[in-house]
């Protein structure tokens, strides 16, 4: 199943890119299911009954008729971002990688849709294209074996980063640096688990403008999806509709020489394989729309 946040109201998506249709989900429930985004982590397992009966292809109205792309979970409690969790991402920031996974929070407020601009508050903006994970259930200390069961889809996301907030100061201030407005693009659609046919080896790229900057697999992740879940539930009660950051792969602008970091004009296009891909385009902060 895929749904996703258009014009503010839930619609399970099919077809292929380029071509999808989508059926307004609270019109087609006849109002059993609310027509915001977020509301359908209420009742994840009656909704994923409903949607399979659902021929989204036979019904479904093109997507683009249906409003802008929002994010497909619009306002999450909790946001959790993972560092240093490729290794070859950790040997180029020249650290080594960690025994067990390093957490630091995006704020909830940073979340925005796939195709939102990017205001740039400084010129040290870079890029991360990340696997993010949707949690469906309540959950408290889930063994990594069971983790993937309480996971309600992935999507596409961006961890965009101000590096000289992020690693000022010691400790460094990770959470703050990667919580400006609009640097926490998710999208375009929320994909279930069964729909992926590798679900933890997922191609993932990252461009910007033509340029190739990341190209990885959610197949070398340091620390899997099991495994973050595992032990972010050990400590936090992980909440329906909670996002996970899984962690980026190497290529990142910060580890070039001389680094190199986003401007006003340039397109960051984030691509993993068998969800979508994000667009988002760099603007002057006080020209931003926000
Ligand atoms: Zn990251």
């Amino acid at each position: 199943m895929r749904i996703a946040n258009a014009g503010g109201r839930l619609v399970l998506v099919a077809g292929a890119a380029g071509g999808e249709v989508a059926v307004d989900v609270e019109q087609a429930s006849g109002g059993r299911f609310a027509a915001d985004p977020q509301d359908v982590w209420a009742d994840w397992a009656g909704f994923r009954a409903w949607g399979a009966s659902v021929d989204v292809g036979a019904t479904g109205r093109p997507l683009g008729e249906l409003g802008d792309l929002g994010p497909p979970v619009p306002r999450p409690r909790q946001v959790f971002g993972v560092a240093l969790n490729y290794s070859d991402h950790a040997a180029e920031s020249r650290l080594e990688a960690p025994a067990s996974a390093l957490v630091f929070t995006k704020f909830p407020s940073a979340v925005t849709g796939p195709y939102a601009e990017l205001p740039l508050p400084s010129d040290s903006v870079d890029w991360e294209v990340e696997l993010v994970v949707v949690v469906a259930d309540a959950a408290r200390h889930v063994p990594a074996e069971q983790a993937w069961s309480v996971v309600g889809g992935v999507t596409v996301g961006q961890d965009f980063s101000e590096r000289e907030v992020q690693l000022r100061g010691t400790p460094p201030q990770f959470s703050l640096g990667k919580s400006y407005p609009a640097f926490a693009p998710i999208g375009p659609v929320l994909v279930t688990p069964d729909e992926l046919a590798t679900r933890d080896a997922l191609a993932m790229r990252c461009w910007v403008n033509d340029e190739l900057v990341q190209d990885g697999s959610t197949a070398n992740l340091i620390h899997p999806v099991s495994r973050l879940i595992a032990q972010l539930s050990a400590v936090v009660n992980l909440l329906p509709g909670d996002l996970i950051f899984t962690g980026t792969p190497g290529g990142v602008g910060m580890a070039r020489t001389p680094p190199r970091y986003l401007a006003p004009g340039d397109v960051v296009t984030s691509w993993i394989d068998g969800i979508g891909e994000l667009r988002n385009s760099c603007v002057a902060e006080r020209a931003a729309r926000l």
